[in-house]
């Protein structure tokens, strides 16, 4: 049979030498791209003419003739609404290509089933979010047979470079990490890695393209959650990768086609809408979050504050190389461990106690109990996520209104 008939394409080999293709737009500014890349109203969809961009719900596309079948010919893998979506995140990425899933953690499952065999690991550290240290901790590792190295000391590039050999098919890191903020020098890391001939990926969920530009740092692949930040209310559930085109294909085709599923039209519609606002949004998260950490910093009641604007965290300066402001997301320990966590996330009146962050009301979680609870205790010290962890996902309200709230929580203990 014909095997075009299945959509197969070459596996995408990691050229280390490669240099990354120059994107035709990267002369427009961050906001104007967040507007605009993908979509000009009267160029590109004359049918519609619309001002916003038309969803397309169709989740199958018939053609004409059957020896001449397109793409997209269905829904899971191709749609003309996540195509625009994916053009707009791999141009405010400054990627080749995207492509989306149903979920982060769908995405980085995609990418890892795709590039690794039995037998061949992947490099990365304890700092990461808690789904993707599930899949790294167990489901890879018992069900294909893909080891994950965790690497003992993020912040020297040398313990990066002793993880790797010649069966590592990917090295992955999450910066600044969920939940702890830890910061990793991406130039550095991508120095190891490429000298040993292996991509690097950069989770950039919590940071978001508009405060960090991972691929100007010599990153191959973006990993992305359009869950938080990107889609900022809690409305849409949803995740990409971004990196050179023929990657995405391979992936496109060989995974995503056969176990699903990029994101759904109208989920896709949405983020357009929300990215138009993106980079004012980060700049407010990242404004009321610093007043909070300063305010926490100073509470007899709180023991210690992960916020990379803080002048004593351990990445500090690298965190203001790396970032234009700090974003949203950060995390402290109260005094009084487990149950002064409970105590005081119990006494919130404002902030809202749920499993997810970058949303535009705040949200705080317990990170020991809810997303790393598979962790081991000693894993979880080493990670730096103590019983008395709580992960504060700054909104965008009056932030006068969240200190109160923090305050009188905290009074509790
Ligand atoms: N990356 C990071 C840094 C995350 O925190 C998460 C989820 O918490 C994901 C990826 C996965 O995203 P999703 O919740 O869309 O599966």
């Amino acid at each position: 049979m014909d095997e075009n008939l299945f959509f197969m394409r070459d596996p995408w080999v990691y050229d280390p030498g490669a240099e990354q293709p120059q994107r035709s737009d990267e002369n427009l500014g961050f906001d104007t791209r967040a507007l605009h890349a993908g979509y000009h109203p009267l160029q590109d969809l004359e049918q519609f003419r619309a001002f916003v961009p038309p969803i397309v719900p169709s989740m199958t596309y018939p053609y004409k003739r059957f020896e001449q079948i397109p793409y997209p010919v269905y829904g899971r893998t191709k749609t003309p609404t996540a195509a625009l979506l994916e053009e707009r995140l791999a141009s405010l990425e400054g990627g080749e290509a995207c492509l989306t899933a149903a979920s982060g953690s769908q995405a980085l499952f995609n990418l890892i089933f795709n590039l690794a065999r039995p037998g061949d690991n992947i490099v990365t550290t304890l700092n990461t979010f808690g789904e993707g240290y599930k899949q790294a901790a167990t489901i890879f590792p018992e069900r294909c047979g893909i080891d994950f190295r965790f690497v003992k000391y993020p912040a020297d590039p040398e313990s990066w470079d002793q993880q790797i050999d010649d069966k590592t098919k990917l090295v992955w890191v999450e910066t600044p990490s969920n939940p702890t903020l830890f910061v990793t020098d991406i130039a550095s890391v991508a120095d190891v890695a490429h000298a040993r001939g292996v991509p690097l990926m950069v989770d950039n969920t919590t940071a978001t393209a508009a405060l960090q530009k991972p691929m100007a740092l010599g990153v191959d692949i973006i990993l992305l959650s359009i869950t938080k930040f990107l889609s900022g209310n809690a409305t849409v559930l949803g995740g990409a990768i971004v990196g050179p085109e023929a990657l995405i294909e391979d992936v496109r085709w060989n995974t995503t086609e056969f176990v699903g599923a990029i994101m759904q039209p109208f989920d896709s519609w949405l983020t357009l809408q929300y990215l138009e606002t993106l980079s004012m949004r980060m700049a407010r998260h990242s404004l009321n979050s610093q007043k909070i950490a300063e305010f926490l910093a100073d509470h007899p009641k709180v023991q210690h504050v992960n916020h990379t604007g803080l002048p004593n965290h351990p990445q500090f300066t690298l965190a203001q190389e790396q970032m234009a402001s700090p974003g949203g997301l950060m995390s402290f320990v109260v005094s009084g461990g487990m149950a002064g966590a409970a105590k005081v996330m119990d006494s919130f009146k404002l902030i809202c106690h749920a499993v997810t962050f970058g949303t535009s009301r705040s949200i705080c979680m317990h990170p020991a109990t809810i997303t790393h609870e598979h962790m081991t205790p000693a894993e979880r010290v080493a990670a730096g996520i103590a019983d008395g962890l709580i992960r504060l996902s700054v909104g965008l309200e009056d932030v006068a209104d969240l200190i109160e709230d923090l305050d009188q929580a905290l009074a509790r203990i």
